[in-house]
């Protein structure tokens, strides 16, 4: 194994063993002072630290112009004490955050340590809110700080060296209903308020559901998840509260705000109150955009022929589409997001870092 790989694998290592999770503030402030440290072998990087509702983030750049930023998060989902403690086997690196994203976290910041012989027209953006929705990071960066950019790069999603060009958007919201609790007997005495939550999704579903194609093999087409129900006390009691948490991932078709109206219609009409937990606007990314035929001419020299598709989930791409930036977003190879037993391959880490390092060094 050569040099590269090995200070990627032992970066990796360091990281996974921070335990970034939503409420350990401490660890989230200690992964973003390792990083400034480790960084900080760089002398021509400036650094802006800083700290939203105690969510840290760090934004590095070489003090020009920024083209392209590159923009990753250093939190992870909850896991077992044992992933943290990461190894090593037949290539891959098993623990939590492995490959979403410590591992192309590492590549990344391997990379701008490396990149120190001039000053290059990238950027940085570490994070550490993006389980949560990144309202203290990403979010926060896009509306508060002076970020334009060409195109941005999010090592975040599309397995195995898929190029993601668009993504669904997003929004999750509660509904609560409210009825009239009365015995089980005589439900005429009471309303129902789980019946008034069912009937509300049967409609929306449909009208979600209105003319899309099911049959799509890419799945390009919008989805509504009813992720979580809660209500009534007891089989003989009509209940007289319940809540739904409801999950609505929709296409460019669609706008945000249209989807928002829908929701808000229908929740009128069945009388239950609407509160929208988390949003995202669709992504989709301008393919000729000549930084996009940059990036597509780097993946040709380290991986070979490019090969497209689109992401379900929410990254933070949104953020950054909201604003009219073009965003990538591509993975190595690895499984296991958000599991028991995530790993990612340590060789396509460094093809990762060979296709990063090609497009930058040849952004001008
Ligand atoms: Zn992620």
């Amino acid at each position: 194994m050569n040099e590269r790989i090995n200070n990627i694998r032992d970066l990796l290592i360091k990281l996974i063993k921070f335990r970034t999770i939503e409420k350990n503030l401490d660890e989230l402030k200690n992964i973003i002072e390792f990083c400034h440290s480790y960084l900080s072998g760089n002398s021509l990087l400036n650094f802006d630290i800083f700290e939203v509702n105690g969510k840290w983030n760090l934004i590095t750049d070489y003090g020009i112009d920024v083209l392209v930023y590159f923009v990753v998060h250093l939190d992870v989902v909850d896991a077992k004490p044992e992933q943290f403690e990461p190894y090593v086997q037949d290539g891959k690196v098993f623990g939590r955050g492995a490959l979403d994203m410590k591992g192309p976290a590492s590549v990344t910041i391997e990379l701008f340590k490396n990149l120190s012989d001039k000053k290059y027209p990238i950027g940085l953006i570490l994070t550490t809110d993006e389980e949560v929705g990144s309202q203290n990071g990403v979010k926060y960066i896009v509306e508060n700080r002076n970020i334009n950019a060409k195109m941005v790069i999010i090592p975040d999603g599309g397995e195995n060296f898929k190029i993601i060009t668009k993504g669904k958007g997003a929004l999750h919201f509660a509904v609560k209903a409210v009825g009239k609790g009365a015995h089980g007997s005589t439900p005429w005495n009471g309303i129902n308020a789980i019946d008034k939550i069912i009937d509300f999704y049967l409609e929306l579903k449909k009208n979600v559901l209105l003319n899309e194609d099911l049959d799509d093999p890419d799945h390009w087409h919008n989805t509504i998840n009813l992720g979580k129900i809660e209500g009534g006390q007891k089989v003989n009691i009509v209940a007289p509260e319940a809540i739904a948490h409801i999950d609505i991932r929709f296409t460019e078709k669609y706008t945000l705000e249209e989807m928002i109206n829908m929701v808000k219609f229908l929740s009128k009409k069945y009388g239950l109150d609407f509160e929208v937990l988390s949003t995202g606007q669709p992504v989709m990314t301008d393919t000729r955009s000549i930084f996009f035929t940059k990036f597509i001419d780097s993946y040709r020299a380290i991986i070979g022929d490019p090969v497209f598709a689109v992401e379900h989930g929410a990254t933070d791409g949104r953020f950054f589409a909201a604003k009219g930036i073009p965003v990538i977003t591509i993975y190595p190879i690895g499984q296991g997001i958000h599991s028991e037993n995530e790993w990612v391959d340590l060789k396509s880490l460094e093809k990762l870092y060979e296709l990063f390092h090609h497009f930058v060094v040849n952004l001008e």
